[in-house]
């Protein structure tokens, strides 16, 4: 079966009870127990909900993963990923270009349990290689990254990972399971913020983990269950609804990306475009190797700040806001919104600078997005 038939086939899946084609939302939080001492399926909405379920089996299924899981938040899930695998005086090897939510999870949140952590740049597997140590237990890549979209090397990586009996983790919200499945790769797990590309829509927040065996699985599903960041019922069905387009919306929306960040290049006010789908763009072999795609996420250095500043008062069409993967296109500025959590200097090191603005392309027509770019930045 074709990967669009096969997303539909699994999202539009039946109602077993009455064939309806969309799945009904139970908003029971607990049920009833004729026998107490027999084990029963449901018996709590935290631990379990049918509506809930119906998405875990169908989010497994889209990234070829053993089990799948579903939580109020993409940090929820980050949250539960990492939680799983460490105790106190345990250590994560973590890329140095992530989401700045994940900067502060690992700086100031798991820092205050005894987890500590090495930020790399895990385009260079000699780095990896020397900042795994005895305490290493998780190796946590972003690929594509938040915001430059720098390429990681799945197969490099989990190899490493295996290699040293540690748990690979990717967070593979830029590229969905449509254009990305990294346990295809060798990567144990991986998280999604499903707030973005796979509910689509920019009307729910949520998150997803995928592991590649029923072991990991059973690790995630206990700290899910003890710590209870699920995701409700309702947004359980809400997030089915935006994988139903999921094909649709993201082959528009990476070909909009793909003549966005080309026009760009073209401009004399870019004067650096970052997109995978670039042919000089440094991960370009590599992404071309473990994804059908390049997603629609493009970022632009511009001249100056000034001018950064400018587009972001002058657009009609793009909104500016935090976020991405919506079917609206969003305009974003990393330095105050989504990389804000990231101390200057160190943001400045990774070159997340102040005249760079993030590009998350919709499904208006591209015309109209470049036009309303061009005469913003060069209004006077
Ligand atoms: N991971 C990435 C790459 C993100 O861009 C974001 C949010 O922007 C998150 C995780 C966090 O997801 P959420 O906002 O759903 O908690």
């Amino acid at each position: 079966m074709k990967k669009k038939t096969e997303i539909l086939h699994l999202a539009a899946a039946r109602d077993e009870q009455t064939g309806a084609l969309s799945i009904p939302v139970f908003h029971a939080s607990t049920y009833h127990q004729a026998d107490v001492e027999a084990r029963q399926k449901w018996t709590y909405g935290r631990s379990a909900n049918p509506t809930r379920e119906a998405l875990e089996g169908l989010l497994a299924s889209l990234e070829g993963a053993v089990d799948g899981f579903a939580f109020s938040s993409g940090m929820a899930a980050l949250t539960t990923a990492l939680t799983s695998f460490v105790k106190s005086g345990d250590h994560i090897v973590a890329t140095k270009n992530i989401y700045g939510g994940t900067f502060r999870l690992l700086t100031t949140y798991l820092d205050r349990f005894g987890v500590t952590h090495t930020f790399v740049d895990t385009t260079n597997p000699r780095d990896v290689e020397q900042a795994i140590g005895d305490k290493t237990k998780i190796l946590l890549l972003e690929s594509p990254s938040n915001p430059l979209l720098i390429i990681t090397d799945l197969v490099a990586m989990s190899s490493i990972a295996q290699k040293h009996g540690i748990v690979s983790i990717i967070d593979n919200t830029f590229m969905t399971p449509y254009l990305q499945r990294p346990l295809d790769f060798g990567i144990d797990i991986s998280v999604h913020s499903a707030t973005k590309f796979l509910g689509g829509h920019s009307d729910l927040i949520a998150g997803a983990i995928m592991t590649k065996t029923k072991e990991q699985g059973k690790a995630i599903k206990a700290v899910q269950s003890t710590c209870g960041n699920i995701l409700s019922p309702n947004d359980s069905w809400l997030l089915i609804r935006g994988i139903k387009t999921l094909s649709a919306r993201m082959d528009a929306q990476c070909k909009s990306a793909d003549a966005l960040a080309r026009w760009l290049t073209m401009q004399p006010w870019a004067s650096e475009v970052f997109y995978p789908g670039l042919e000089n763009h440094e991960g370009h072999d590599i992404i071309k190797s473990q994804s059908s795609g390049f997603g629609a996420v493009a970022s632009v250095k511009l001249d100056s700040v000034e001018r950064a500043q400018r587009i972001m008062k002058r657009v009609k069409i793009w909104n500016v806001a935090v976020s991405l993967g919506g079917v609206e296109s969003i305009l974003s500025y990393p330095k105050e919104m989504s990389h804000a959590a990231i101390p200057a200097k160190e943001r400045l090191s990774l070159g997340i600078t102040d005249e760079l603005i993030r590009l998350s392309v919709g499904l208006e027509d591209v015309e109209d997005l470049i036009e309303d770019l061009r005469c913003a930045a060069e209004s006077k």
